[in-house]
């Protein structure tokens, strides 16, 4: 048994042969020689130290076997590339699909922006100008504030604005307010890199604004709100508006920063979606900072807008932190694209996450009548489809007890979850969600134009 092992062993070729193979060669080619020679190594490796049974019995079979196995590792890492998918799970802004799919103006304008662009130059005089200057006057015209910065994300607006106003003192929030958004992001770990002390006030329910007042003191430097987005305290609750809030900050000498999350510009209440602090609203209230992320309700690219007093936005941008936390050209290219919609009063035309919010499940419905038919028409099996009356979610730790009527189509299979894998797996790649044993597709959150390609999508997994 032994030697019979060991014969077999022998019969492994070299790594160099493996490489020169036909089939193994395009590999070399996409993925480097290097990497593949690792996947080779790896390969045998575990071939010559498997049991001999598995082993197959002459040179032919033994490095068939190990080319079937490299073709499977390079599929398996090509597979991992940031690649489309059509999101048919309903939730709109889905942090884990790259949050607010951006409109065609700004994904056109990232392309241009993506070779040399006047990024900080003055076409007219030639001279070296500041960056992002379009942008921040798009986003006062948006939001109605004196001046604007734009950094990568909310956290990092969080960050700066803290460490800028407030290192080495206090600022006062109420304990309903510490919260955490998904991906660790935690109040209370924010406050101690910027270096700045956590003054908790009031009780997880209640805070009144007699518990701000009395925390005020020497080394008191700001009040903050934050907009609690993804969660609600119902019941026995109490907290302190804005305008409250920005009223004591007047008699004591004190800045109010106001979170407010998810960028909402609108009042979205008449499409059955209340509750999200509008960004112009806290402005005009008197916030001196309003903090927001640029791919929630803005329906923009990552990045985090902070508007405001200019004499604050201008410590902020001279804050050292302010250049490591600064974007780059390409965010800047689909947020000036994003804006200039907002700005035109096109955004529920041409926004898709302002489009998906506000579609009307009727609308859905005759789409999802319509593509049940071709599904029907064009497969063996008709009676596997059927439409599904469900619900969306807003998502994006924005609106978090509010659903949207809307339509499925569902598909019924001998294992759902089976077949949500496969759609996952295809191109373009499909997420559906998995509900009372069947695979549906939520169409609020697929963008009309891809419905060709997930009916053809559905039907290969149907057939195989
Ligand atoms: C989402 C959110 C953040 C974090 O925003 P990012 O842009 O993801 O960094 C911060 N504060 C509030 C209130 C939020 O809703």
């Amino acid at each position: 048994m032994k030697a019979e092992h060991q014969a077999k062993l022998r019969l492994l070729p070299a790594v160099e042969r493996v490489l020169n193979h036909p089939e193994v060669t395009p590999l070399c080619a996409q993925f480097g020689r290097p990497v593949v020679t690792g996947w080779v190594r790896e390969i045998l490796a575990r071939l010559r130290s498997g049991s001999a049974e598995t082993l197959p019995a002459d040179t032919a079979a033994i490095e068939a076997e190990i080319v079937r196995q490299l073709r499977e590792v390079a599929e398996a890492a090509a597979s991992q590339r940031l690649r489309k998918v059509i999101n048919g799970t309903g939730i709109v802004i889905h942090t884990n699909l790259g949050r607010a799919p951006l409109a065609a103006a700004a994904v056109n304008a990232i392309t241009e922006a993506a070779a040399c662009t006047n990024l900080e130059v003055d076409l007219a005089s030639g001279h070296r100008s500041q960056r992002g200057g379009t942008v921040e006057l798009l986003c006062r015209q948006v939001t109605g504030a004196e001046a604007a910065l734009v950094v990568n994300n909310c956290a990092a607006a969080t960050l700066l604005t803290l460490q800028t106003l407030a290192a080495g003192r206090r600022v006062v929030i109420s304990r309903g307010q510490l919260i955490e958004i998904g991906g660790s992001f935690r109040l209370p770990d924010v406050f101690r890199q910027a270096g700045v002390e956590l003054h908790e006030v009031g009780t997880t329910n209640r805070t009144r604004l007699s518990d701000y007042a009395s925390a005020i003191g020497p080394e008191t430097a700001a009040l903050l709100r934050v907009h609690p987005s993804n969660y609600r305290i119902a019941g026995f609750s109490e907290s302190v508006s804005i305008a409250e809030l920005v009223d004591l900050g007047r008699r004591r000498g004190l800045p109010v920063i106001d979170d407010v999350g998810s960028g909402c510009l609108y009042d979205l209440s008449r499409y059955g979606l209340a509750d999200e602090p509008v960004v112009r609203e806290s402005v005009s209230t008197g916030a001196d900072l309003v903090l927001f992320s640029g791919d929630k309700l803005l329906g923009g690219p990552q990045c985090g807008i902070i508007v405001g007093r200019s004499e604050l936005i201008a410590r902020l941008r001279s804050n050292p932190l302010a250049r490591a936390l600064r974007v780059d050209k390409l965010t800047l290219a689909a947020l000036e694209a994003t804006l200039e919609i907002h700005r035109a009063g096109k955004a529920l035309d041409e926004i898709p996450v302002l489009r998906q919010l506000t579609q009307p499940a009727e609308e859905l419905r005759q789409r999802a009548e319509q593509l049940l038919q071709q599904l029907q028409g064009r497969s063996a099996d008709p009676n596997q489809f059927s439409l599904r009356e469900v619900n969306s979610a807003p998502g994006g730790g924005a609106l978090p007890d509010q659903t949207l009527p809307s339509w499925a189509i569902a598909i019924n299979s001998s294992s759902p979850d089976q077949f949500s894998r496969q759609l996952r797996l295809g191109e373009p790649a499909v997420f559906a969600r998995v509900q009372e044993n069947c695979t549906l597709v939520d169409l609020r959150t697929v963008n009309a134009s891809d419905d060709e390609s997930l009916i053809g999508r559905i039907l290969q997994c149907a057939a195989g």
